[in-house]
This record gives structure tokens, C-alpha cells and sequence, in this order.
């Protein structure tokens, strides 16, 4: 019987043995290999991120498909694949889809689940049932263990994508943990000037092996971003802290017409903002979520021996509970279900 870990309660994982997954039509049923650890899982974890319980956790994940569900293509069976982690219309195949998809945003499906996060099981479990749709091939090059990041860094890209950066503008990165230390590797890709910004010393030393010119901590910050930027502020600044007064912080240090673009479901509400600020400086706010993975797969198979460095610590799944307690401060934990 397959084992899967369920979010009973706020801090209490369960793990169960579940009945074999029988894949529904346009899904498919994977054998997960391993499964990242997030924020968001930690958010889901500590309660502060409300959602229905019970959930099975995990949605970064790789695994090789096992069997497939009426109207699937035959020829995912037995390949190695990670998915995208919204559900929608078009995932599904859905012949009428609703009115998001059928505008090209079903990232925004009006009958989205998510898997491992919103109305769908996830892969903190042997095995996880996704729609087809969802799913990208893992190329053979690609280190499983590493392509658990593809998730992320398919949203650390969706910053850019929904707030286009010329190149040699200057992009602040706060916070430079799981996610923000991906903001700061792909903005780098780009060839923009990143200035990361970090409580850790050791956060910011690696922000520096990333790509960032620049890494300082909070009470450096703000002499230094003046510095780099003639005293105007940043072009872009990401605020990837998840804390609830990350926004207003970040709102110090972009310039008049620049943007703030805010990455993290950390399930917290903003905390206060200076709207006036907001309104006098033209500041646009943009949020940004799931983003494109053919791109994330092109970027880990170029970099992989570089972004394996991120991975901080293995675990069986058996040791879900302690993983997700020491999470917060282990950084990139993966679980691995064999
Ligand atoms: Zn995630
Ligand atoms: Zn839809």
C-alpha cells in the first residue's frame, strides 16, 4: 500500500497508507521519486496559509509515470516527468473551459485545484494523480534531485515575465532563501544588476556565487541600493521575505515608476503600506505566481551542477514530520520516497 503524508492539523503530518491511486480520464497516476520542501509547504504546515485539511503537501516534484487514465497519450507511460501544479480546463482537456482559460490565463482557471495545495493531493506521497496537461518531460541529462527545482524556478522566471526588465536595470531581491536565490540567479541570466538582501551572512555570500553584484543585509540596504543607483532607487524590487512587514520595507527602495513585485504566498496579510508613497511615486505593485517550465527545464539543464549546490539536505519520507519542522531553517530540503 503506497504511503502518503497528510496535513491532518496545523504542525501534524499523518503518514497513512492509501490505497493504490486509480488515475481518473486525462489524468495520469506517477510513481514520485522525490519532493521538494517549500514556503509555501510551510505556510500550508504552520496554518498561516488556510486551506481544507486533510491535504496531501508537495507540489515540486519528479517521479515516472505509472499508469494512465482514459484519453491520455500512451506514450507518458514510463517516462520521467515533473508538472505543472495547476489543475484547469485546459489540463483536463476540458471541451467547454471557462471563461479564464478560454481568455489564455488558466494559470487563473476559474476551476483550478492545485496540486498539493488547493483541493488536490500532492506528492509529499509514493504516489500522486495529476492531469496530463500538466506534465513536462524530464530530460535523461537532468539530474532527478535537482529538476524537484523546476517549480520554482518556472516562478522565479514568471517575475520577469509579468514585469519585463531591460537589461542592466538595477532589480533588488529581498530576501534571498529558496525562492529569492532563484529571483537573484535568473534575474543575473538576464543581465540585470541584482542587489540581494539578506538577515544571513551566509545568504548573502551565496547570493554573490549567483549572480548578484551585490548582497548586504537589511540595515546596509538602504545607503547601499542609494548608492548603486545615483540615489534614485531600484528599477524592480522582489520582495521574496514572506514576512508581513516585507512590503512595506520593500516599498522604501524602488524608484518613482519602478516597480514592487511581490513573490511569495506566504499566507500573511501585507501589513501596512505607505499608499501615498505608493500614489506619489507612480510605484506599480505586481504580484507574480506559477510561471513557464519549458524555459525553468532549458535553465536546469544548463546549470544543474550549480543549482544542485541549493539542495541542502535528502529525506526519507518517513521523516516528514521533523523535515517540515526543521524546514525553516534547513533551507532546500527534498524528501525521497524510495
Ligand atoms: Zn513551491
Ligand atoms: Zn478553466
Amino acid at each position: 500500500m503506497p504511503l502518503a503524508a497528510t496535513l491532518i492539523a496545523p504542525r501534524t503530518m499523518e503518514l497513512r497508507n492509501r490505497g493504490a491511486l486509480k488515475p481518473e480520464s486525462n489524468e495520469v497516476v506517477i510513481a514520485v521519486d522525490h519532493a521538494g520542501i517549500c514556503g509555501t509547504d510551510l505556510a500550508l504546515f504552520s496554518g498561516d496559509y488556510n486551506v481544507s485539511l486533510p491535504l496531501v503537501c508537495g507540489h515540486e516534484f519528479v517521479g515516472t509515470v505509472a499508469s494512465a487514465g482514459d484519453g491520455v497519450d500512451r506514450s507518458w507511460l514510463g517516462k520521467r516527468v515533473t508538472a505543472e501544479i495547476n489543475n484547469t480546463c485546459i489540463a483536463y482537456n476540458n471541451p467547454s473551459p471557462c471563461p479564464a482559460c478560454t481568455r489564455g490565463m488558466s494559470h487563473h482557471c476559474m476551476k483550478r485545484t492545485v496540486t498539493g495545495i488547493i483541493a488536490h493531493n500532492g506528492a509529499f506521497a509514493e504516489e500522486v494523480a495529476v492531469p496530463a496537461g500538466t506534465l513536462y518531460e524530464v530530460p535523461a541529462t537532468v539530474d532527478p534531485v535537482t529538476a524537484t527545482l523546476t517549480e520554482p524556478l518556472a516562478a522565479a522566471l514568471q517575475t520577469f515575465v509579468m514585469t519585463p526588465a531591460q537589461e542592466s536595470e538595477t532589480v533588488v531581491v529581498q530576501g534571498a532563501g529558496r525562492l529569492g536565490i532563484l529571483i537573484v540567479f535568473v534575474a543575473a541570466l538576464r543581465g540585470l544588476n541584482v542587489i540581494a538582501i539578506s538577515r544571513s551572512e551566509t545568504k548573502c555570500k551565496r547570493a554573490l556565487q549567483f549572480g548578484a553584484s551585490e548582497a548586504w543585509t537589511p540595515d546596509q540596504a538602504e545607503a547601499k541600493i542609494r548608492e548603486a543607483t545615483e540615489g534614485l532607487g531600484a528599477d524592480i524590487v522582489v520582495e521574496a521575505t514572506g514576512q508581513s512587514d516585507g512590503i512595506q520595507q520593500a516599498l522604501k527602495w524602488v524608484r518613482p515608476r519602478g516597480t514592487l513585485s511581490v513573490k511569495t504566498t506566504c499566507g500573511l496579510s501585507g501589513g501596512k503600506m505607505d499608499w501615498t508613497r505608493l500614489v506619489v511615486d507612480e510605484i506599480c505593485i505586481q504580484g507574480s505566481r506559477c510561471g513557464p517550465f519549458e524555459p525553468a527545464l532549458k535553465i536546469l539543464a544548463k546549470h544543474q551542477e550549480k543549482l544542485r549546490k541549493l539542495i541542502t539536505c535528502l529525506k526519507p519520507l518517513t521523516d516528514v514530520q521533523k523535515a517540515m519542522e526543521s524546514a525553516a531553517h534547513e533551507d532546500k530540503i527534498i524528501l525521497n520516497m524510495d
